[in-house]
């Protein structure tokens, strides 16, 4: 669908960039949307549009906090479904999470055009529909998820999430994973798991992870999230930025 050879340069920017204005088209995606995918794509290219180490290793602890969890979910926007639909999915399958639509603009209309588009793509169940409970410290339309889904979980996984509701997560006590090529900004900085990455490259690598840590007791994945600091991961992701330098 899309006509851009292998070989250019910025292929994978380019493919990218289509798959969020179809998502525009398909409705899925909002036209603010557009704006943060410009700023993602802006700290990709400074990290050299690669998984540094030290998010893989937050990708790996993030899969330990999954498969520890009692009840964890993933939240999923537009640039969420219009970039990674079918991956989300799987990683929600390997870690037994629930899958929960979440929009800063939120419309009845796109939180069923992204569902039915999950469920085009494996998804058995998807919750944010319900929208009986609330997030408290936010203005009531971006307060909304599900009692069941996010307003129940444990542990949560955000990707490109905005600041304000991060925060307010992270004040109800849930263990935040936060996806976000910027680790400036605020939602990176208040997780307990910060992922300095695409999610086109976080999301999968997550579930390899999850994998391959299926068969560790809870003693060893415990073992790895109190060694995790996300300060450091953080300062990692800045100096990488910064020196271009693999941290
Ligand atoms: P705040 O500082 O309150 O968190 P913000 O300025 O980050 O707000 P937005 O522009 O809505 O608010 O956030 C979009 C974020 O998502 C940016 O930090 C951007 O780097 C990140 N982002 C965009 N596309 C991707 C992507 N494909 N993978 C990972 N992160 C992405
Ligand atoms: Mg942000």
């Amino acid at each position: 669908d899309v006509d851009v050879p292998e070989s250019h340069p910025r292929y994978e920017s380019l493919l990218t960039r289509h798959r969020i204005e179809d998502g525009v088209e398909k409705g899925i995606t909002s036209q603010q949307g557009l704006i943060a995918q410009g700023r993602g794509e802006a700290f990709d290219y400074l990290l050299g549009e690669r998984t540094i180490e030290s998010a893989d290793r937050a990708e790996r602890v993030a899969a330990a906090h999954l498969l520890v969890a009692d009840h964890s979910v993933i939240s999923v926007n537009g640039n969420v479904a219009a970039l990674v639909p079918g991956e989300i999915v799987e990683l929600a399958e390997v870690t037994g999470a629930d899958l929960e639509v979440n929009l800063f603009n939120r419309t009845e209309e796109r939180i069923e055009a992204i569902a039915e588009h999950l469920r085009e793509h494996g998804a058995s169940e998807v919750k944010g529909m319900a929208a009986d409970a609330r997030i408290p410290g936010l203005d009531h339309e971006r307060a909304k998820v599900d009692a069941d889904g996010i307003g129940d979980a444990d542990t949560v996984v955000v990707p490109l999430e905005d600041g304000d509701r991060a925060e307010a997560l992270g004040e109800m006590g849930k263990t935040e994973i936060v996806i976000d090529l910027n680790p400036l900004s605020r939602s990176a900085q208040v997780a307990a798991v910060p992922i300095v990455d695409n999610v086109l490259r976080a999301v999968p690598n997550m579930t390899e992870h999850a994998q391959s840590l299926r068969d560790r007791s809870t003693g060893e994945l415990q073992e790895m999230i109190d060694e995790f600091d996300p300060d450091e991961t953080l300062a990692a992701a800045e100096e990488a930025i910064r020196t271009g330098e693999v941290a």
